[in-house]
């Protein structure tokens, strides 16, 4: 008897029909005689609603409370997909993250599991019943919930699938895997049968929206078999998996963009030591995730820095920027620009093979799209470009790696006689 997680995002469990669809699905998944835990996202659009729903009372609302509500749309979907279960005859039982035993850290909106305690869930299992667990939350160390950053059910999803050491880890999408970019803005993007964790680790951090970037992080930590497929039709779907032999044949694998952040700039500052590393210590303690950094030549011994962070933390930012108005200067109000996007191109093939940069800014250069900042890793390339570029600038580093064709041929294995 296998253990499997299965994890429905969104969309999968947006209203009562697609409930009772995934309610079969699971069905049909323990009748072939597996164990199976289920993780699931609030119905369709609901944490975004809940979020507006606190903006609206409260432009600046309090974190703790935040987490309170948002945690409660997968309280919701977890109760309803039991009761759909019930009434197939199916026993089933719904769990919150911390009845579940999901421990995290005191980081509110974007707390990081700390610890699993299993026992309620094996029990549980034990007594033949699938378990459905509220996705994207666990019990903080002031015994209050927390939730994991959006996104962050599949984060749940890994993280069981590793406690419980589960064979084998399914995130349901509406999507059948991932592709080589966003098929709604390459229409020639195909499905990969597999993409190393590192890749789709830079992917998912880069603005894929297809993992979480932290599941990513959990699988490789614990070898979790991760495997993305479709919660509509049954055929396989991608592979998430250690890097393996012919890997690095495809020089780029997938192409991202990200429109979720903005561009921050300090002018005028002091171009003297520690004035980078104070600010970027403060931003890190106030935990604003900070990608990429530029500072410009300087000047008659002042200079500007610009750096980007996600929108949604883009508040904390400026507060933490308030509170330095002694070291930058109190009249110099960060510049703010939000109508950019970072593109970027990710391969473990890029490890072996040179003149990939070039190549990009080459294409993007021809398609009149302008550079505005850069930033690489061994199998990842990255640009800030401004916003409505965006997409254009994926069809066009989609056809410049030879990602417009489909996928390759598999090569014939040569048998020795
Ligand atoms: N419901 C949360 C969100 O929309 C968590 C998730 O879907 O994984 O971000
Ligand atoms: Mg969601």
């Amino acid at each position: 008897m296998a253990l499997i997680v299965q994890k429905f995002g969104g969309s999968s469990v947006a209203d009562v029909e697609c409930m009772r669809r995934v309610a079969s699905r699971v069905a049909r998944t323990r009748a072939a005689g597996n164990q199976v835990v289920v993780v699931v996202s609030a119905m369709g659009d609901t944490t975004d609603e809940l979020v507006e729903l606190a903006h609206t009372i409260n432009p600046d609302p309090c974190e703790r409370e935040l987490d309170m509500l948002m945690a409660s749309g997968e309280q919701i979907s977890s109760s309803i997909l039991a009761m759909a279960l019930h009434a197939m005859g199916i026993p089933a039982i719904a769990m919150s993250g911390p009845q579940a035993g999901i421990l995290t850290d005191g980081f509110h909106t974007k707390a990081k599991i700390t610890e699993i305690r299993p026992k309620r869930i094996f029990d549980q299992l034990k007594q033949g019943r699938v378990v459905i667990i509220a996705g994207f939350q666990g019990l903080n160390p002031n015994e209050d919930i927390a939730t994991l950053g959006r996104g962050g059910s599949d984060t749940t999803a890994v993280a069981l699938a590793a406690a419980l050491r589960a064979d084998r880890c399914q995130i349901l999408k509406d999507v059948e895997g991932i592709y080589t970019a966003n098929p709604r803005v390459a229409p020639s993007a195909w499905k990969l049968d597999e993409i190393s964790y590192d890749e789709m680790l830079e992917l998912a951090s880069l603005g894929s929206e297809v993992l979480q970037s932290r599941a990513v992080e959990f699988a490789k930590k614990y070898d979790v078999v991760l495997e993305v497929v479709s919660s509509f039709v049954e055929k396989t779907g991608t592979l998430v998996t250690k890097e393996g032999k012919g890997m690095e044949d495809i020089l780029v694998r997938g192409i991202a963009a990200d429109k979720g952040q903005v561009k921050v700039t300090v002018g005028n500052v002091a171009d003297k030591p520690g004035i980078a590393a104070e600010v970027f210590k403060e931003l890190a303690r106030a935990n604003v995730n900070v990608d990429m950094i530029i500072q410009n030549v300087s000047l008659h011994g002042v200079t500007d820095i610009s750096f980007t962070v996600p929108a949604n933390e883009l508040s904390r930012t400026r507060k933490t920027l308030d509170a330095l108005s002694r070291l930058i200067g109190p009249d110099r109000k960060p510049d703010i620009d939000a109508d950019i996007a970072k593109v970027s191109i990710v391969g473990v093939g890029m490890k072996g093979h040179s003149g990939v940069a070039a190549r990009m800014f080459e294409a993007m250069a021809k398609g009149k799209i302008n550079i505005e900042m850069i930033s690489t890793s061994e199998i990842k390339i990255s640009t800030i470009i401004r916003k409505e570029k965006a997409d254009e600038a994926v069809r066009i580093l989609h056809k410049a790696f030879g990602l417009d064709k489909g996928a390759p041929k598999k090569k014939k294995t040569v048998r020795k006689k």
